[in-house]
C-alpha cells in the first residue's frame, strides 16, 4: 500500500512539475519576439515548402498549447497565439510540429509504430482506469487476473510512451536545425530561449514515460509475487 501511495504521489508530482515547467517557459518566451518577424504559420509554411511537402494544410485552433500534427488528415494545427504569433516560442512550436509532418513524409519508423499503437493504447488507458474501480466496488475479477490485466495494460502504455520519446526528440532536433539554418530564429539569445521552450516540452514526454514505467513495474512485481512485505 505504501509503494502504491509513493508511486501515485511521486508520478503526480513529476507530471505537475513537468507541465509547470513547460507553461512557465512558454509564458516567458512567448513574450520574446523573433527578430525575423515571421509568424508561426509563415515559418511552418516555409519549412513545409523547403521539404517539398504539399499535401499538409496549416490550420489555427482555439486553446492554449493545443498545437499538434494530425497524420491521418495531414493537418498541421497551431494554437491561435502560435499561428499568428511572432515570438521565439511560437516559431519553435510551429517548427516542431513541422518536424512531425517531415517524419510522416519520410516514413520515420518510430512515428509509424506510434501511429499503429494509438488504438490499442486508447483501450489500455480505459482499462487501467476502470479495472481498479470495478475491482474496488464489485470484486468481479479474481485478484490475480486483475493484476495481470493491469500489468499488461501498463506495459502497452509504457511502450507507447517509449516510442513517443524518439518521435518528440527528433521533431525538436529538426525544428532547431531548420530555425537556425533559415535564420527564422537568430543565433544566441533567441535560439537559447526557443530551445528552452522545446526542451521543457520534451520533459513532459519523459515524465509520462517514467510514470507509466513505474506503474508497469509495480504491477509486474505484484504479478510475479516479488512484492515486499509492505502489504
Ligand atoms: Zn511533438
Amino acid at each position: 500500500m505504501m509503494t502504491m501511495l509513493l508511486l501515485f504521489f511521486g508520478t503526480m508530482a513529476l507530471s505537475l512539475y513537468a507541465s509547470w515547467k513547460v507553461r512557465s517557459a512558454y509564458n516567458r518566451y512567448s513574450q520574446v519576439p523573433a527578430s525575423s518577424g515571421y509568424t508561426g504559420a509563415e515559418v511552418a509554411q516555409r519549412i513545409l515548402d523547403l521539404n517539398g511537402i504539399r499535401d499538409v494544410s496549416i490550420h489555427s485552433t482555439h486553446g492554449h498549447l493545443t498545437d499538434h500534427y494530425d497524420p491521418s488528415n495531414r493537418r498541421l494545427v497551431l494554437s491561435e497565439e502560435n499561428y499568428h504569433g511572432t515570438s521565439v516560442a511560437a516559431l519553435g512550436i510551429a517548427a516542431h510540429e513541422c518536424g512531425h509532418a517531415i517524419q510522416h513524409q519520410q516514413l520515420y519508423a518510430p512515428l509509424k509504430w506510434r501511429m499503429a499503437a494509438v488504438g490499442i493504447t486508447g483501450i489500455a488507458s480505459q482499462i487501467v482506469m476502470w479495472v481498479p474501480l470495478i475491482g474496488l466496488f464489485g470484486g468481479f475479477f479474481p485478484y490475480k487476473l486483475a493484476i495481470t490485466i493491469m500489468a499488461v495494460s501498463f506495459g502497452i502504455l509504457m511502450l507507447f510512451q517509449l516510442v513517443t520519446l524518439p518521435v518528440e526528440f527528433d521533431a525538436t532536433a529538426r525544428a532547431k536545425k531548420v530555425l537556425a539554418g533559415t535564420g527564422a530564429v537568430a543565433a544566441g539569445t533567441e535560439f537559447k530561449a526557443m530551445s528552452k521552450v522545446l526542451d521543457a516540452a520534451a520533459l513532459t514526454y519523459v515524465a509520462a514515460f517514467v510514470s507509466t514505467l513505474g506503474y508497469f513495474l509495480y504491477y509486474l512485481l505484484q504479478m510475479t509475487g516479488m512484492r515486499g512485505n509492505d502489504e
